[in-house]
């Protein structure tokens, strides 16, 4: 049974997607989003946006995006961003229009830094789709912002990652203190 999609319906689908694929986001995830535009033809929106077909392969997962733990600082940032922005529960919906917002700010604010302009860098997400699934992670429970009394910040944690759940920013600062250096050392 096929469901009537009005021509407004359509248009909407259609300028979301072009949103979601102008920032490079994987269409298997613009899918989730669209009802009305085919994978195939979201592959040909991807193609006539950025002349390249879309990258297929393994999609990203939250528990593998931080690469050290100054990695959370950002991360957190980012997704403190994405709650301010969002008008609804971010632990039970997800919100795109918020997404969209909070990831043109943070792009914005760390130009140049995150790894689409320079690889390897500690600042995340790197790019949109990381975005798209940290932000997804909060719903999902994978992700979770908690208040530190003692910096008195958020700090952030991935529940299935290698990275203890612990407040990183007073954990940096106790490494700094002891003189710990395996994690701290910065890469070029
Ligand atoms: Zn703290």
């Amino acid at each position: 049974m096929s469901t009537w999609y009005t021509y407004e319906d359509r248009l909407r689908d259609h300028y979301l997607a072009y949103q979601l694929l102008k920032r490079n986001l994987r269409t298997s995830f613009v899918k989730e989003q669209i009802k009305t535009i085919s994978q195939h033809e979201l592959k040909n929106i991807h193609y006539a946006i950025h002349l390249h077909r879309p990258p297929s392969g393994q999609l990203p997962i939250v528990s593998t995006i931080p690469s050290s733990r100054e990695s959370f600082l950002y991360l957190t940032v980012f997704l403190s961003i994405y709650q301010a922005a969002s008008q609804v529960n971010t632990q039970s919906q997800f919100d795109v229009p918020a997404i969209l917002f909070a990831w043109d700010y943070f792009q914005k604010t760390f130009k140049e830094h995150i790894a689409v302009e320079r690889p390897y860098g500690k600042i995340r997400p790197a790019n949109f789709n990381e975005a798209w699934i940290l932000a997804q992670g909060l719903r999902k429970c994978e992700v979770a912002l908690k208040y530190c009394p003692r910096c008195r910040h958020n700090y952030l944690i991935i529940y299935q990652s290698k990275f203890l759940p612990v407040c990183q920013l007073c954990d940096l600062e106790e490494a700094k203190n002891h003189g710990f250096t395996n994690t701290l050392t910065t890469s070029k």
